[in-house]
Formats: structure tokens, C-alpha cells, sequence
């Protein structure tokens, strides 16, 4: 049996998003708990879709004894402040020096954390845990398959393995393989070679899904090569990390990261996945739709039955750095007098709350959304009938978010002749069907569907749709790379699949 510290500190980093994550945004829960340290981190996560909560079934499971650091998370946003990385890695390393004798570290970790002041913050991280253990114990880290992974964090750990699935399914469960891979090490797995590849041209996040092409392809090859012999040596573990574009540092591309029992072994199983990659730049190129022609094409495409036709408000996705609250497709949906229309999840506490003033049955005259101010965008000036008033408070159900407890805060369902919309008191990722149905909204019986996500929505609202979308309309996440006014990447990487290449 063996002592395991175990701890988090997961950020994505839109480095072109309008606000940062300060202390206070990791201190407080949102989609994921708020901020845990001490015994109570162990019981935290039962039952969630979140890394940290598969390695403490896997380990536990084990008969492992763990010892709780510290593990937190914040929605995406711009860069983690100083203040904010400073405070919780003092706490995380403080923890790891108090923890006694130890024989292995766990981490959860995003991979594209960029703070104030470190364009790496996983790699500076990783670099303060290996100083404080010292050499010898592993540290082992599960990463988001957006991880923008670097020559630090690889040579600071002893093994990164990120998820292989996106929309997240697979998160509990790659804690749980990070479990299963340390066991290997306590059972005399030798010490591993590692090989780093980065690939060069950035792939947007709405084609990076798994269960489409070409990635659905490159994740299968991926997983036979799981325990593969090469050569003379055996691949221990074998990650793709798709990477998260919207963030100009030298890091940002996809990175294949491959561990083995030899140098060779490594080398052959990360280029092997690296030339799948390249051969399949092409396919990861897709189409953008204007708000105008998607909500057009949908009215014009709406049937009594068979689904909602989605369309994926991508660039505003609070997952990638939005702020939730643009109002380019809304007001299509109002202008086009869409029927059966609805949109999850506006963020706009201010309207939130004059509707719960105003009560269920009332007509409030609004100013809705577009309240942050990071697109160039008027809020949409109207009057909407209150349907519904709730507390924002209901468990997820769908594949992604499954088992969290959601906090939207106050949460008004408005309509306005046939769209509704959904506004939150929180900004969420509207990627899962409680979201509307905690409110009353049926999706399946909806002609058309806008929500606030990339990809993560395909988990639970994929099933239902008739056909997905991808507009583009205000917001930071932006979906054409090539529109990205970069300053730092890695000169010639291409920004778009067969794009124009970086000049520096
Ligand atoms: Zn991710």
C-alpha cells in the first residue's frame, strides 16, 4: 500500500478573452465544486466526471492511502492572475511539504494554463512539485485533451496522459488510468523514455471533436497503440492533446506525448500518430455559418418532428473564454421570428433578477445581455414574458457534466413570441439538457437549439439533433484562427488546418 498525495489546479487560458480568473473565481464553484483542501477533497468528487474523482476511486480501490493538497478549478477566461497561481501554488506545495513520506504525486491539471506572469503555468508549476519531492517520486498528471503541452511539463513529470474524448466523456476515467499507469510504476515499470512531438498548424476546437472525423480515426489508432511492443520496447502510455488555439503562446499547438520502455519505442509510437495528424490537416478544416444564414437555413428547415437543428454559438462559449452574453444569434432568432426557438445559457444576472422581480406571468421590458462588454454588441432592448423563475440549483444528468451539481444562481426563462431563452446568474457551458429542462424546456421538442458551447454540447443534446451548425457570431473564442491577432506563437506554425503560417 502505498501514500499518494493527490491535487488540482485547472485553468484554460483564453489569452484574448475579456476578463482573468482571480483568486475568488477558483475559491468558488461553478460547473465544477469550488475549492477543496484538506480531508475533505477525498469525498469532494464522488461520483463525478472529473479526473481527480477516477483516480481516488481507481487509487482507494487499490487500498492506497491518500493525502489530500489542494485542487481547484475556475471557468475559463484570460490569464490566471498572479496573485491567484502564487496564492494556490503556495498552498499545493505547502501541502506536498507537509504531507510526510510520500511515494507518489497526483495531479490534475488542465495543460493550458497561462498566468499573469508565466506563459507555462503548468510548467512552473510541475518545476516548484519536482523541487519540493525531489527526483525520485513519481508525479503523475492527468491533463484536458486541450492541454497546450510543453518541453517543461513533460521533463517535470514522470507521465502526462491526457483524455481521448471530446466532447470530456472520458475525464473521471483518465484519472483512473493515471491511477492504473503509477501502479505500473509501483510494479517495477521501468523508467520510462519519453518523446514530446508538436505538431504544426493549430486545429479549431469545433472540428476537433472525437466523434467526427478525422479525430474519431486518430483517437482509434491512439488506443491500439496502448501497451504496444515497437521495436524493443513497450508503449506504457501514449497521449493526443488537440490543444487550445485561442492562446498565443509559444506552446500552442496539438501535442503527442509517448511513453515507453525504450527511446525508439517512444519516438515511433509519437510519430506515428504525428504523420495521422499531419496526413489529416485537410479534413479538419470546416464550414462557419453567419447567424443571418443559420438561423435562416433553420427556419427553413424546421420540421414538427425529428429534433432540433443546433447551432453551436461557438465563439461565446463560456468553456473557451466567453463571457455567455452575446446576443448575435438571439437577435436573429427575433428578427427571423424563429418558432419552437430556444437559446442556453445567457449569462445576464442583472435581467436574471428583474425578472424574478417582475414574477412568473409578468412582462418585463429588458436590456438583455451583451452587459460585459467584450464584443462590440448592444444589448437587445425588448420586452419578454417571465415563464419561469428557478434557483439555478439541479444535478446534471448528461454524459459531460453527469453528477455535478450545477449553480447558475437565479435563472429566468423568458419568451418572447416563439424563441425563449435561458438567463443565468453564472456563466455555464450549456452542455447539458438539465440546463433547459430544469426550467421547463423540452430540447427534443425544440425546431431549433442555440447553445453556448463548441463541442461538449454533442454529448448530450447530439443525439437529438437533426443537424449541427457551427456560427459564427460575436465573442473571444474565435472560430477562424486566422482572424487571431497572434503575437507568440511558434514562427510557421499554421493557424487554420492548411492555413497561412505564423511569420513571429
Ligand atoms: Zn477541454
Amino acid at each position: 500500500m502505498m501514500r499518494i498525495a493527490v491535487g488540482g489546479f485547472q485553468h484554460e487560458t483564453n489569452t484574448f478573452a475579456p476578463s482573468k480568473a482571480d483568486f475568488a473565481a477558483f475559491a468558488q464553484a461553478d460547473s465544477w465544486p469550488a475549492l477543496q483542501r484538506g480531508a475533505a477533497l477525498l469525498d469532494a468528487f464522488t461520483g463525478m466526471n472529473i479526473p481527480v474523482a477516477g483516480f481516488i476511486e481507481a487509487a482507494r480501490a487499490k487500498g492506497h492511502t491518500l493525502v489530500p493538497l489542494v485542487w481547484c478549478s475556475a471557468t475559463p477566461s484570460a490569464h490566471v492572475t498572479e496573485d491567484a497561481f502564487e496564492r494556490i501554488s503556495a498552498m499545493l506545495i505547502d501541502d506536498l511539504i507537509g504531507a510526510g513520506d510520500l511515494d507518489a504525486v497526483y495531479l490534475d491539471l488542465h495543460g493550458a494554463m497561462v498566468t499573469e506572469h508565466f506563459e507555462d503555468g503548468e510548467g512552473e508549476l510541475l518545476r516548484r512539485v519536482r523541487a519540493a519531492v525531489g527526483p525520485k517520486i513519481p508525479v503523475v498528471v492527468s491533463l484536458d485533451l486541450h492541454a497546450n503541452v510543453t518541453a517543461e511539463m513533460v521533463a517535470h513529470s514522470d507521465a502526462l496522459i491526457a483524455y481521448r474524448t471530446y466532447p470530456h466523456v472520458d475525464m473521471a476515467e483518465t484519472g483512473a488510468r493515471a491511477a492504473a499507469h503509477l501502479d505500473a510504476i509501483f510494479a517495477g515499470l521501468p523508467r520510462q523514455s519519453k518523446a514530446l512531438r508538436k505538431i504544426g498548424y493549430l486545429i479549431p476546437l469545433t472540428s476537433q471533436c472525437t466523434l467526427t472525423e478525422p479525430a474519431a480515426h486518430i483517437y482509434g489508432d491512439l488506443q491500439k497503440l496502448d501497451g504496444a511492443v515497437l521495436g524493443n520496447g513497450r508503449v506504457s502510455s501514449i497521449s493526443f492533446a488537440t490543444g487550445f488555439p485561442p492562446a498565443d503562446v509559444k506552446d500552442c499547438s496539438p501535442s503527442i506525448i509517448a511513453y515507453a520502455d525504450s527511446e525508439a519505442a517512444a519516438a515511433e509510437a509519437a510519430d506515428r500518430i504525428a504523420a495521422d495528424v499531419l496526413a489529416s490537416e485537410s479534413r479538419f478544416r470546416e464550414k462557419l455559418w453567419s447567424a443571418r444564414e443559420a438561423v435562416a437555413y433553420a427556419v427553413a428547415n424546421s420540421a414538427a418532428n425529428g429534433g432540433p437543428i443546433i447551432l453551436a454559438d461557438t465563439q461565446d462559449n463560456p468553456g473557451a473564454g466567453g463571457n455567455g452574453d452575446t446576443v448575435g444569434v438571439l437577435r436573429e432568432l427575433l428578427a427571423q421570428k424563429a418558432e419552437r426557438a430556444a437559446l442556453g445559457v445567457l449569462f445576464d444576472p442583472e435581467s436574471a433578477a428583474q425578472a424574478a422581480a417582475a414574477g412568473v406571468g409578468a412582462r418585463v421590458k429588458l436590456k438583455l445581455g451583451a452587459k460585459t462588454g467584450g464584443a462590440d454588441e448592444e444589448p437587445i432592448d425588448g420586452e419578454f414574458e417571465v415563464v419561469r423563475i428557478t434557483d439555478g440549483e439541479f444535478l446534471a444528468t448528461g454524459p459531460f457534466y453527469g453528477g455535478s451539481r450545477m449553480s447558475l444562481g437565479t435563472t429566468a426563462r423568458l419568451r418572447s413570441g416563439g424563441v425563449e431563452v435561458v438567463v443565468a446568474s453564472r456563466k455555464a457551458q450549456c452542455a447539458d439538457q438539465e440546463m433547459l429542462k430544469h426550467i421547463g424546456i423540452d430540447p427534443a421538442r425544440l425546431a431549433t437549439l442555440v447553445v453556448k458551447s463548441s463541442v461538449h454540447f454533442r454529448a448530450d443534446f447530439g443525439p437529438l439533433a437533426r443537424e449541427v451548425l457551427v456560427v459564427e457570431s460575436p465573442g473571444p473564442n474565435i472560430a477562424d484562427l486566422a482572424r487571431l491577432p497572434y503575437r507568440h506563437l511558434r514562427p510557421g506554425t499554421r493557424v487554420m488546418p492548411l492555413g497561412a503560417a505564423f511569420k513571429g
